[in-house]
């Protein structure tokens, strides 16, 4: 409780807004005492927020979420590749005091296309959807964005836009794009004997911060030889995903995940005052007034 107070007082203090509920209804305010809370949530989503709110905002750093679409075996939902990546995003936000964009929850699915449930979207189609994002972003103020992509196909179309919204005349945002399983929460990756796609780790990270939307009683495993080269071919993705799944999600547990999880978070939030400190002058200020 003092921690959720604490983090709902240093919310308003920053000019950010504030939900309070007090289980019947909820209060939206934005100065005021923060007294006898059953619970509260500082707001960061712009989704959520008005016009008159993110001309408040700190709009210095925005994390932008990004996944798919996809089969995920039988036991994860289709959206498992946006919800864990969202997750995350909102998490570091809230500690950041920085905003969190709408995440983009279609991706480019080329070796899951053969089961029901994937929308693969053409991959130039992300690539320019997520380069105007970026451009608007920019032209909102945003300094750095940083993409938290949960999506392997995701990786180059983002990478691509990227460099194509940034290298441009004029520009004046960074951009870091992170593959948050790749990337973040490493040190705990030691804890899955069998990760994979809809594997043991992806699994219990669900169980961990959706665990209503997980079916363990159809969870599989499968045994798929990934090539040590990067391989394209469709028959080698029709061979490796033969159940939409690699590794065991048989062995998945919430534990583990929320503890992949959690080191996810403080491995984006240490990331983000990296990026800051690297980017200099145009972000100082920024880090200095803030408490990260
Ligand atoms: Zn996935």
């Amino acid at each position: 409780m003092r921690q959720l107070l604490e983090s709902c007082a240093d919310g308003l203090r920053r000019g950010y807004w504030a939900q309070v509920n007090d289980r019947r209804t909820d209060i939206n305010i934005r100065k005021g005492k923060v007294t006898g809370l059953i619970g509260c949530v500082v707001r960061m989503e712009i989704k959520d927020i008005t016009g008159k709110d993110f001309e408040r905002a700190d709009k210095t750093v925005g994390l932008l979420p990004v996944g798919s679409i996809e089969r995920h075996g039988n036991h994860l939902p289709l959206g498992t590749d946006g919800e864990l990546p969202s997750f995350i995003a909102k998490e570091a936000g809230r500690r950041l005091g920085c905003i969190v964009l709408p995440t983009v929850w279609y991706g480019s699915c080329n070796a899951m296309r053969p089961f029901p449930g994937t929308f693969d979207v053409d991959q130039d189609a992300l690539c320019r959807y997520v380069t105007a994002i970026i451009a608007e972003a920019e032209r909102n103020g945003i300094k750095l964005l940083v993409i938290l992509n949960g999506h392997g196909g995701n990786a180059a179309p983002i990478q691509m836009a990227a460099r194509a919204a940034t290298h441009r005349d004029g520009a004046g945002i960074a951009v870091v794009a992170i593959d948050w399983w790749r990337e973040l929460g490493a040190s705990k990756m030691a804890l899955f004997k069998a990760p994979g796609h809809a594997g043991e780790d992806e699994t219990s990270a669900m169980l961990a911060v959706a665990g209503e939307m997980v079916k363990m009683d159809d969870a599989m495993s499968c045994d798929a030889e990934y090539p040590r080269l990067r391989v394209y071919s469709k028959a080698m993705d029709r061979r490796i995903y033969a159940k939409a799944l690699t590794g065991d999600a048989t062995t998945a547990n919430a534990d583990s995940g929320r503890k992949l999880i959690e080191a996810a978070v403080d491995d984006l939030v240490a990331l983000v005052k990296d990026a800051l400190k690297a980017l200099g002058s145009s972000t100082e200020r920024r880090l200095e007034g803030s408490q990260i």
